[in-house]
């Protein structure tokens, strides 16, 4: 249930209404404008009295929120939200880009691709050390050791770090990690979206294979409602009947996000095609359809990748697709 409340209420008024709604046994998220504030409120609110509250004369509008996600809605937020992460932002008019490559492989290739990526215009620096791999005799990521050199490549060039988390048990290793990812895989890893929610990391949830937007709204929903409100959704190729690329790049995905959402909403179009030549005009179309940030797979030598050299930049082709983006950017000002 969503109350709108004047912003020239009394503050004793205002703090009864929320004294009152609090004892309902209902929580309230307030979220304050420049002309209104409104108050989100969670929990089982059907036996609020809706006429009630309407007969207050510090509150102009009630209404009944029917989508399962709450924190998350932008019925409870208007604004976009911005996430702070490290010394850089995503959302509400930051764009970030993510740039690295799919796995840590060694010393010198992270510190390689992240003194590359920063140069060619990243404002993040990826990279797996814990991989999801469909087989299990496929290479599993360097795990602790390659979160410590992805610490080391954030020393080195100033970049926060993004990467994957694939269980709670892991967290102690994360503390230096700038954005914890939870890839498409554990997007409905319940257990660990709720471990998750009691950190304060921004977390970065990727949208499942086959998942529909609003189960994804569901799992930043999961972050959300244990109190981390730090939650930036990737939209990164879903399952369908094609065959020519890796996944199919839903980007309506993005404006239905934004219209559903206050959180900011990136796109991944490396995982979206699985082609390298294609990552370019899927990245282009993403920033033109209002996504708040990108997530690029670029190697040093994608020849010789580990994990995903098919879908990988070189430092160079990524260098032109950020300035191409760039240049979207700037055409499309002012327009979404
Ligand atoms: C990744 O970003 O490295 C990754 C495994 O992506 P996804 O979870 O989207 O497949
Ligand atoms: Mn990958």
């Amino acid at each position: 249930m969503i109350v709108v409340v004047n912003n020239n209420a009394a503050k004793e008024q205002f703090d009864n209404l929320i004294n009152w709604i609090e004892s309902q046994n209902v929580r309230v998220h307030i979220s304050s404008g420049e002309y209104q504030t409104v108050l989100g409120l969670i929990g089982d609110t059907s036996r609020i009295d809706t006429e009630l509250l309407e007969g207050l004369d510090i509150v102009s509008q009630v209404t009944r929120v029917t989508e399962p996600f709450k924190n998350a809605n932008r019925k409870f937020h208007p604004e976009n939200t911005c996430i702070d992460c490290g010394n850089a932002k995503i959302g509400d008019g930051h764009f970030g880009i993510i740039a690295g490559p799919c796995s840590i492989e060694s010393e010198e290739q992270i510190i390689e691709v992240a003194k590359a990526v920063k140069e060619a215009g990243a404002d993040f620096l990826r990279g797996g050390a814990f991989k999801p791999r469909t087989s299990p005799y496929d290479f599993q990521g360097m795990r602790a050791d390659g979160l410590k050199l992805l610490i080391e490549a954030k020393k080195e060039t100033g970049l926060p770090i993004v990467t994957e988390i694939m269980s709670a048990e892991h967290l102690p290793l994360f503390e230096d990690v700038d954005v914890i990812q939870v890839g498409a895989r554990n997007m409905q890893n319940f257990e660990l979206l709720k471990e998750l929610g009691k950190t304060k990391k921004p977390i970065l949830i990727k949208r499942g294979l086959a998942n529909t937007l609003k189960e994804l709204l569901m799992s930043a929903e999961y972050v959300m409602s244990e109190g981390n409100e730090n939650i930036i959704l990737c939209e990164r190729g879903i399952r369908t009947y094609e065959t020519a690329t890796r996944n199919t790049f839903d980007v309506s995905a993005i404006p239905m996000l934004h219209e559903l959402s206050h959180l900011p909403v990136i796109a991944d179009p490396s995982h979206a095609c699985g082609i390298a030549r294609l990552v370019k005009p899927l990245a282009l179309s993403a920033a033109a359809a209002g996504a708040d940030g990108l997530m690029i797979e670029v190697h040093n030598n994608p020849q010789k990748a580990l994990c995903d050299g098919a879908q990988s930049l070189t430092p160079a082709q990524f260098k032109e697709t950020a300035q191409a983006v760039k240049n979207v950017l700037q055409a499309i000002k002012g327009d979404v």
